[in-house]
């Protein structure tokens, strides 16, 4: 049914098949996948004794009363009774006919939703019929299906081609092959596949309501369960051609690591050590490292990055370091200098406004071998770059890379020396279930300690209403020669406004706090005004400086103690934490204000609140992972990977340790089910390999 295009099902004609390819319904085997939302019960009548409001429901009986009320709007109001209670029929569009027919004594069946009226519960415009006194109930058997659709595809359309599939299922159940074998279903308790697929479509009348709408039915399970397994098994094959792949081995001499170790004003934590030690050991293997560092904002990442690189530079290769923003870019650009240049090691810096000539000269350079590590942007990656011998791909913030551009890096290789390794660092900590499945083609190690020293920020939440409060906040810290940020936020899609937003913040604070140096950083400046707006901040001539999410990452500026955050209710948690980690870096008490536009959702309010609560990134992604779903956490939405047709990471957590193993099992006793079950669910984009 892979294969049987929708256009064989009656009724499907060329333009609805358009409009079911928009919602990436093209087969057979797409429609029986294609669920449902939810479920109406037309399969009984229920007496109005025992009505609940809520309920979706069909009820008959004869009216008893039927007129029309004047109040703020006009409405028909119809008087329904069936001997066990009555109900009333609202209507605020009615037609005369419509009056007509609902007359006192008529009989009716009526569908609708139950609800708590001003004197009686109540059907609004409920669907009805006039029926004579004993005429046999024309009920459903099964329960009536809702899906999700599309612009011009009406209910009765998907109920008549799923009707049509499932008779197709019927007669060559075959067509639908089950993949998992007996064991399996077995062992984790799944009913079999096409039983599962008609059970969704058609539920029996005593089907629960209830574990339908939460997806918690055993059927919907098994098929979630099918399509986790699917990735996963997709992710596992990655992971072997990847690891199958060679790579320079890298041992080094430890001869730079020594000088940069002794150069530090710090010692490593012990997670940092643990991690450079991982690292170390990978990069001396000749298999590609292909190893996730996590850690929370301001853990140290990027020394550990450091040291890996100097390793490569060891062994006589290059190294790459891409940031997904320039500003990011630059912030490590100037620590790989500062670190760097007492070593006598050049570090290069490219990015998409490198043009022309400069960009020519240092592509010659890198392809020549004579920049040992070039740090920039996307540009880094782009089809004219080439490096002599690059043993060592790093890239920053992971969360917003995904899988196909870590695939794209790879072909960057080294040619006859293999593929370079690869070192990805995030400070989105993921819970572990979650990370075994988004990056299962990956090796993590956690950087699960702070440097000594950090001092907790504490914050608050208030109303824009006080600003006039804060404004005062920040003139007093300054005036004890402390720095503060100002960071405001707007819709993200629309740079221009945020930068505008960000302008006219800079000016009314300027003209506020006339005492203080007021800079601005936004996304529309030019690199080099950004970098010295920064600088200056660094440098203490500047004690406020407003911003928009451009300081998101990366910008480090120990004597900042004082966070605001206007309309902290427009971002995610991972992003408001990430901000807040700009301060607390120093040792004077740090605190982050976050000034929202009152009224608050509920959903906002609870966000907040977790940050005023806790500092620990760990705590926060499992919050976030709650608040927005998995889709936003990973950073997959805008790339459009780990994009589930049935389950959902966040509500099928549970079942990721079974998926893990059913993975196991068919890996090790059924190898010939899994390019099948990958070929099923992962689409020709997604699809990770084609062995
Ligand atoms: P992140 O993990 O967020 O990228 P950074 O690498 O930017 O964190 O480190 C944050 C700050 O902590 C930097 O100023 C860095 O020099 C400093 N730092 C890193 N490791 C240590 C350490 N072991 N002891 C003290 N300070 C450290
Ligand atoms: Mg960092």
């Amino acid at each position: 049914m892979d294969a049987t295009p929708v256009t064989v099902l009656k009724g499907v004609g060329p333009r609805n098949a358009e409009r079911l390819a928009g919602i990436g319904v093209q087969t057979v085997q797409d429609v029986l996948f294609h669920l449902p939302l939810r479920y109406q019960d037309r399969t009984r009548i229920t007496p109005m004794g025992v009505l609940r409001a809520g309920d979706q429901t069909v009820v008959e009986g004869v009216v008893e009363a039927a007129e029309i009320r004047f109040g703020r709007r006009r409405s028909l109001l119809v008087q329904l009774a069936d001997g066990s209670g009555s109900v009333t029929l609202r209507f605020f569009h009615f037609s005369a006919a419509q009056r007509a027919n609902l007359t006192t004594g008529a009989r009716l069946r009526c569908f609708g939703e139950v609800r708590t009226g001003p004197a009686s519960l109540e059907l609004v415009h409920p669907e009805y019929k006039p029926v004579a006194e004993g005429e046999p109930p024309e009920v459903e058997e099964s329960l009536t299906p809702i899906y999700p659709t599309t612009e011009g595809m009406h209910q009765l359309a998907w109920r008549s081609m799923t009707e049509q599939a499932l008779l197709l299922l019927e007669q060559q159940p075959e067509a639908l092959p089950e993949w998992l074998p007996d064991e399996l279903l077995k062992r984790f308790s799944l009913p079999e596949l096409g039983a599962a697929v008609r059970y969704l479509h058609r539920p029996p009348p005593d089907a629960s309501q209830q574990l339908l709408l939460e997806r918690r039915h055993p059927a919907q399970r098994r098929l979630s369960f099918e399509e986790l397994l699917a990735h996963q098994l997709s992710l596992r094959a990655l992971r072997l051609r990847q690891r199958r792949a060679t790579a320079p081995a890298l041992a080094g001499n430890g001869r730079l690591r020594q000088q940069l170790l002794q150069q530090l004003p710090f010692r490593l934590t012990g997670a940092q050590q643990q991690v450079v030690g991982n690292i170390e050991h990978d990069l001396a293997r000749d298999r590609p490292m292909m190893r996730l560092v996590q850690g929370d904002v301001g853990s140290g990442k990027t020394v550990v990055s450091a040291l890996a690189v100097l390793q490569v530079l060891e062994a006589e290769h290059q190294a790459a370091l891409m940031a997904p923003t320039e500003l990011l870019a630059e912030q490590h650009l100037q620590s790989f200098r500062a670190w760097f240049e007492p070593l006598g090691l050049e570090v290069g810096w490219l990015t998409s406004r490198h043009k022309g000539k400069v960009r020519q000269q240092l592509l010659a350079a890198m392809a020549e071998g004579r920049v040992p590590l070039v740090v920039g942007t996307h540009a880094l990656f782009q089809g004219d770059v080439a490096f002599r011998n690059l043993g060592l791909a790093i890239i920053d913030e992971q969360h917003r890379f995904g899988v196909h551009q870590r695939m794209a890096l790879r072909e960057k290789g080294t040619g006859k020396g293999g593929v370079p390794h690869q070192l990805i660092m995030t400070a989105t900590p993921i819970p572990r279930t979650l990370a075994m499945t988004a990056y299962a083609d990956l090796d993590v190690s956690v950087i699960d300690e702070l440097p000594p020293g950090r001092t907790p920020v504490s914050t608050a939440a208030m109303p824009d209403t006080r600003r006039d409060e804060v404004i005062e906040r920040v003139r007093a810290a300054c005036s004890q020669g402390r720095q503060a940020y100002w960071v405001c936020t707007l819709i993200e899609e629309s740079e221009a406004l945020q930068c505008q937003a960000a302008e006219d913040t800079a000016a009314m604070l300027t003209e506020a706090l006339p005492d203080l140096q007021v800079g601005l950083v936004h996304g529309r400046l030019k690199a080099m005004e950004k970098e010295q707006m920064m600088q200056r901040f660094k440098q203490g001539e500047l004690q406020l400086l407003v911003a928009t999410t451009v300081i998101e990452v990366g910008v480090d500026v120990p004597n900042a103690s004082l966070m605001i955050i206007e309309n902290p209710e427009r971002l995610g948690l991972a992003q408001l934490h990430q901000l807040r980690g700009r301060v607390g870096r120093g040792a004077t008490k740090s605190h982050c204000v976050l000034m929202y536009h009152p009224p608050l959702s509920s959903n906002a309010r609870e966000r907040l609140a977790v940050l005023r609560e806790t500092g620990d990134g760990f705590i926060i992604a499992q919050k976030d992972l709650e608040l927005r779903g998995p889709g936003e956490v990973l950073g997959t939405r805008q790339t459009g990977e780990m994009q589930f047709r049935i389950a959902d990471l966040m509500r099928d957590q549970p079942l990721l340790p079974e998926v893990q193993q059913a993975a196991d099992m068919l890996l090790q006793r059924y190898p010939e089910r899994v390019q099948p079950l990958m070929r099923r669910w992962i689409g020709e984009k997604e699809r990770y390999i084609d062995a």
